[in-house]
């Protein structure tokens, strides 16, 4: 029988993608064994984050600055934005080092199932960055689920009017595969082989 607290931890950690209440158990267990090195170590990271984290009101990165660093980095190509679905997608392809322009998250993808429309994404944003002009390419990064690709279509219509060239990634990647879980050679081919938006 663990105590009142253990079990509240336990139920928190749970409660993380990819831990169940096992591994969460597991992981509690894990934590208390080494209470003055990994389980301090770990309330520092977390507090750190807590107190420092803010969304990037330019472009939805989490960071520690807003702008992030991402949208301040000068040796960014400025002409080159890359739309994706969550901030995840964007730490995947930037993690990978493909993609050398900026970003924009919109929050989520068009999901008729879920309710999410297109006033629920960050979609008015990206508009008002690329009226506010100097970028020549956007790249529809979206996953190559049904929902990705209904959104990736839904902002090709809306970008259509700008004078841009509007590409996608590679047919290549899986289907229903989400960037975030795809090796880095894959999304290498996906971001280089990008083609336009027919
Ligand atoms: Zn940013």
């Amino acid at each position: 029988m663990a105590s009142q607290e253990i079990e509240t931890l336990a139920t928190a950690l749970s409660r993380l993608p990819g831990l169940g209440p096992r591994s969460a158990r597991r992981a509690v267990l894990w934590l208390i064994k080494r209470r003055e090195t990994a389980l301090v170590q770990l309330l520092d990271a977390l507090g750190q984050v807590q107190a420092s984290l803010v969304e990037c009101q330019v472009c939805g990165n989490i960071d520690t600055s807003d702008p992030c660093g991402v949208c301040t980095d000068p040796r960014r190509d400025q002409r080159s934005l890359c739309v994706v679905e969550e901030v995840a997608d964007l730490w995947a392809l930037d993690r990978a080092r493909l993609f050398t322009g900026k970003y924009h998250v919109l929050g989520g993808r068009l999901s008729a199932l879920d309710g999410v429309r297109p006033e629920d994404l960050a979609i008015d944003r990206l508009l008002a960055r690329v009226e506010a002009g100097g970028i020549d390419e956007v790249v529809l990064a979206m996953n190559a689920t049904l929902e990705g690709q209904t959104t990736a279509h839904y902002l090709a219509e809306r970008l259509e009017k700008f004078p841009l060239r509007i590409t996608q990634l590679a047919h290549g990647l899986p289907v229903g595969g989400e960037l975030d879980y795809l090796d880095e050679g894959t999304l290498a081919q996906a971001i280089r082989a990008r083609r336009p938006v027919s």
